[in-house]
């Protein structure tokens, strides 16, 4: 690493987390845990490995690319692509053994296309207004004319949550109704398949009676809440972590600028420091001139416009950092010891392990600063803060399991 700008992904903590949420679930409930978009910035493999470890039972995807991705990285527990497929990619699924959601008829689909036969999760509309089969008439239609499909298995029907994160859960309780009546209409016909599932990470944490045959959970296994709007039940612990170490502190006189557009202007001698990491890691340069880091467990402001690549920070107040000091941008705060002189020596790989070591040692205790905070400060959400942890930051894994 000469760069300076790295991310920890604590894999105890995701499975710690999944292990909390399974057990909240009756026995025979399957966890699904979803690791599509890179496994919200994580890193799909090994977020999923530790899912894995804590005990989800199957995994979630966006698009069967990310499926056959894991297929090839050796996971073999059941895989749902979680996005609309084409016919083509659904052929790819069947020969991966990836099990697709549906939404739409198959009737033009030319028979035995799919080798092995492919698994179908049929996927209802009850108020998402995104994918799914609105009218039970037309779902009874789609599930009848592929249990006549020789290459088709229907082994699921599912629907989608819109609201379960609100204060207010009219929203899904109406949802939940349309669904419990077209699986009446479904039973009543002889119909139903096998597994049905409903509930993200809200109604998983909220909601018992919607866990259905499994759960499909998301960002509490990254150990963020899905909203501040009601309690967790159970203790979950962020999983990623973005640190960056200072590459030059200098001194602005009063009336000197910083940084693109010159947002900010010293009105007194200010110490700025500057750190390799920008937008295009995955910092938003909405956080300019608001949002703040943590240098040595305090909080420093970020001034100025975040750039590309590069972003200052207000040290004034901290007489103690210099050039070399690790700055937490999230996560846990970073312990005092890691300083760019400690890595020096060190090959990338011995770096990399002391860092995971130290990080063990005393970061995973350590206040955090909290994604939701910069969420908050970006008018977004906490996943869209992890999915944007750019490709190019390297991560460093933590793991007390390394056979996983
Ligand atoms: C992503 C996703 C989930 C998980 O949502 P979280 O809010 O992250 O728990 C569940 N179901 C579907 C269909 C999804 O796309």
């Amino acid at each position: 690493m000469y760069r300076g700008t790295f991310a920890v992904v604590d894999k105890d903590a995701i499975a710690a987390n999944v292990t909390s949420i399974k057990s909240l679930l009756a026995e025979r409930v399957r966890m699904l845990v979803t690791v599509k978009a890179n496994g919200y910035g994580h890193g799909a493999i090994e977020a999923a490995r530790a899912a894995i470890r804590g005990g989800a039972t199957d995994l979630g995807v966006a698009s069967v690319e990310e499926g056959k991705r894991l297929r090839e990285a050796g996971i073999a527990q059941p895989i749902l692509v979680l996005g609309a497929v084409t016919p083509a990619g659904a052929a790819a699924a069947a020969e991966a053994g990836l099990a697709v959601g549906v939404s739409t008829q198959w009737d033009d689909l030319p028979e035995g296309v799919f080798n092995p036969p492919l698994q179908v999760h049929v996927k209802v509309d009850t108020g998402m207004g995104r994918l799914g089969l609105r009218d039970t008439a037309d779902v009874v239609r789609l599930i009848r004319s592929l249990k006549e499909r020789t290459d088709v298995r229907v082994t699921g029907l599912f629907t989608h949550l819109a609201c379960a994160d609100a204060k207010d859960t009219a929203h899904s309780g109406e949802q939940i109704r349309r669904f419990t009546e077209m699986l009446a209409v479904l039973r009543r016909e002889g119909l139903n398949p096998p597994l049905i599932h409903v509930a993200n990470s809200a109604a998983t944490l909220r909601m018992q009676d919607w866990h259905y045959g499994m759960v499909r959970v998301g960002i509490a296994a990254y150990g963020y809440p899905p909203s501040d709007a009601f309690d967790i039940p159970v203790s979950l612990s962020p999983a990623l972590n973005l640190y960056s170490f200072i590459t030059r502190i200098d001194t602005l006189a009063p009336g000197e600028t910083v940084g693109y557009g010159a947002t900010f202007t010293a009105c007194r001698p200010t110490r700025v420091a500057t750190l390799p990491v920008g937008y295009a890691d995955g910092y938003f340069r909405i956080l300019s001139n608001r949002a703040h880091v943590v240098v040595g467990g305090r909080e420093a402001p970020v001034i100025g416009n975040v750039c590309m690549d590069q972003m200052m920070i207000d040290v004034t107040h901290l007489p103690e950092a210099e050039t070399g000091d690790c700055v937490t941008l999230y996560g846990h705060h970073a312990p005092a010891e890691w300083k760019t002189r400690r890595l020096e020596t060190m090959t990338e790989d011995e770096q990399f392990r002391w860092l995971a070591a130290s990080y063990r040692e005393s970061a995973q205790s350590s206040p955090t600063l909290s994604l939701d905070v910069l969420a908050r400060l970006a008018d977004t959400i906490s996943y869209e803060l992890m999915c944007a942890l750019a490709v190019r930051v390297p991560r460093i894994y933590v793991d007390s399991d390394s056979s996983f």
